[in-house]
Formats: structure tokens, C-alpha cells, sequence
């Protein structure tokens, strides 16, 4: 059911995690009327991270839970509105952006997208049919749930490092399955998990299956040196192989590259005028908090720019 309500902004901002919300407190100081548009949670995928140690300004760290509440206050306090509705289409009209969600339809000058990126997933047999009984994107919503259990992490990068550290805490007994034999992920964090007591390895190894009856109670294993095949008892299976971004719904709008990362220039500018892109869902080379924060203040700005050169 397409929305009924129309509503005009000068900005509206889609996608409500670090970008977005920066992209807000810049707009809204700069006197723009504007909505921000998010489908779930503030705080994007700061609100899955359990401490975050590289954001500057926290010595000691901060959780992702408080950076986005801080971040949400700070983008609420100069007068930028939020409304929770998932979006289903984005269209233009001459040089109105019309954006559409089940309950309403907002038209604005300026368009910035800040949607961000969702755990790809494996495609192994299994992986669908056990999400929420065993597998899992998520150590900071799932992990409670495997107390003194034995589960496996599959990836090497940042994610399935950091995300296995924050498991030992409530697991037996954790294997991080990685395709190579080196991982992926920052160094500070490869120096805890291969120190750390709980976590074993099976190195060159992929998973080809994950099994179970209600719940997962194995995983098949191969390894890509040997082609040896091995079926492993686990409790769960937490899946950490990298990332989507969240573009589909602006196919044909603006131009992306292969991966479906939004081409942008430095001023974050995408090829459609008008609509700008800002953190993980744009093509870059560094995805984290810190380059998210950024990229919403340009885009803001870039944004202001364009609508005061359209008048
Ligand atoms: P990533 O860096 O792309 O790593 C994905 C991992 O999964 C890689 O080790 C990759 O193996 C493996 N992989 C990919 N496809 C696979 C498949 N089909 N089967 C088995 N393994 C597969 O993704 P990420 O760890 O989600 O991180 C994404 C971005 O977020 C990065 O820029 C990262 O720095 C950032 N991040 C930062 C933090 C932090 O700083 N605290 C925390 C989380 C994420 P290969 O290594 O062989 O390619």
C-alpha cells in the first residue's frame, strides 16, 4: 500500500547509523528542514557493536549502545525529525525526490543515503533454514544465548574477530574457521584472538553445510589443501563473511559499481543531481565509524551547497 500523506523537506536522509545521524546534526544547524528515514534502530550497526575502542575522543572506549544514543541526542537537539518506516521506493519528478514507505510519501530537494551495509550471507545448505536456531549475524543480540556451548565464527576479517573476542565470554569453546591461513582483520585484534585460551582455528577451511533437527547440532567442513570433508559437532554458527550494501532500492536512480556500492565523488555527490551518498553503502576504502562520520558531514554540506546554487 503506497503512503498517502505527502510531506516536503529541503533534506531528507536515509539510513539513520553514524552517517546519517552526522549527516543530520549538520543539516539541521545548518536551518534545513529535515527528516531522517530509518527502517530500525538508530545507531545502525554501532548498536551490534559491543565497545567501540578506535572512535577518537573515548580513551577507554565506548559501547555502541552509548556512541549512538549520544550521536541520536545530538542530531534531535537542533531540531532534525525521525520517523521509523521502512522506504519502498525512491523515485524522481523534475527535481523533487520522492520517497516512498507504506505509511507515507516525503518529497525533498535534497536526497542523502546513508544506508549502509548487512552481513552477507554464506549460501551453504542449512544457513537458512537454522537462522535464529543456531545461526547467526549478530554475538552482541545471540551470544547469551550459547552459555558454556561450543560454537564456530566463520570469517577472518574484523567482524569474526571482534565479535568472536566479545563470545568468549559467554561460550565453552569457540573455533574461528577461516578460508586461509592468515587472517584478515586488524592486527590488535589477530594478537587477542590468537592469545586467547578459549579460541581454536581451523585454518583453509570452508563450510559446505550446517546441520541439525530444531537446532544446529554440526557443521561440515572442508579443507581447500587437502579436500578432506569433516563433520564437526557445534551449537551454533556465527557468520562473519563480509558485507552488503543496502543499494537495491536505487537501482537505475544512481550509478554503482559491481558490488552495488554507490559511485560517489570526494564531495559525496552520487551521478544523479540532488542525491548524495555518505558511509558504508558508497565505494571506499575504509568502512568504520570514523570515515561514516565524515562522509555525513560532507554530504551535509554538499547538500547545502547544491540547494543554495539551485535557488
Ligand atoms: P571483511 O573485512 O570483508 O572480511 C570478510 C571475511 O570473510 C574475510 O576474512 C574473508 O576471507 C571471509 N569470507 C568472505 N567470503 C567468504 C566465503 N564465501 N566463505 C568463507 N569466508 C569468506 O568483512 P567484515 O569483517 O565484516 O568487515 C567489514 C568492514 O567493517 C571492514 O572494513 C572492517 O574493517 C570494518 N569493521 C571494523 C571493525 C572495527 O574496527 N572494530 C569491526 C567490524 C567491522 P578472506 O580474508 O580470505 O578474504
Amino acid at each position: 500500500m503506497e503512503g498517502t500523506n505527502t510531506k516536503n523537506y529541503e533534506v531528507i536522509i536515509i539510513g539513520g547509523g553514524p552517517a546519517g545521524l552526522t549527516a543530520g546534526i549538520y543539516a539541521s544547524r545548518a536551518r534545513l528542514h529535515t527528516l531522517l528515514v530509518e527502517s530500525a534502530l538508530l545507531g545502525g550497526q554501532m548498536t551490534t557493536t559491543e565497545m567501540v575502542e578506535n572512535f577518537p575522543g573515548f580513551p577507554q572506549g565506548v559501547t555502541g549502545d552509548e556512541l549512538s544514543r549520544l550521536m541520536e541526542e545530538q542530531a534531535k537537539k537542533f531540531g532534525m525529525e525521525i520517523v521509523t518506516q521502512e522506504i519502498i521506493k525512491v523515485s524522481i519528478e523534475e527535481d523533487m525526490k520522492v520517497i516512498q514507505t507504506h505509511e507515507s510519501t516525503y518529497r525533498c530537494e535534497a536526497l542523502i543515503i546513508c544506508t549502509g551495509t548487512e552481513y552477507r550471507k554464506l549460501g551453504v545448505s542449512g544457513e537458512k533454514e537454522f537462522a535464529g536456531k543456531g545461526v547467526s549475524y549478530c554475538a552482541t543480540c545471540d551470544g547469551a544465548f550459547f552459555q558454556d556451548n561450543k560454537i564456530v565464527v566463520v570469517g577472518g576479517g574484523d567482524s569474526a574477530l571482534t565479535e568472536a573476542l566479545f563470545l568468549t565470554k559467554f561460550v565453552k569453546e569457540l573455533t574461528i574457521i577461516h578460508r586461509r591461513d592468515a587472517l584478515r582483520g586488524t592486527k590488535i585484534y589477530q594478537e587477542r584472538v590468537l592469545t586467547n585460551p578459549k579460541i581454536k582455528f581451523l585454518w583453509n577451511s570452508i563450510v559446505q553445510e550446517i546441520k541439525g533437527d530444531m537446532i544446529v547440532h554440526s557443521i561440515v567442513v572442508k579443507n581447500v589443501k587437502t579436500g578432506e570433508i569433516k563433520e564437526f559437532e557445534t551449537d551454533g554458527a556465527f557468520l562473519f563473511v563480509g558485507l552488503s550494501p543496502r543499494t537495491q532500492f536505487l537501482k537505475g536512480i544512481v550509478q554503482m559499481d559491481g558490488g552495488g556500492y554507490i559511485l560517489t565523488n570526494e564531495d559525496c555527490e552520487t551521478s544523479e543531481k540532488g542525491i548524495f551518498a555518505a558511509g558504508d553503502c558508497r565505494k571506499k576504502l575504509l568502512r568504520q565509524i570514523t570515515t561514516a562520520v565524515g562522509d555525513g558531514a560532507t554530504a551535509a554540506f554538499s547538500a547545502q551547497k547544491y540547494l543554495e546554487e539551485k535557488e
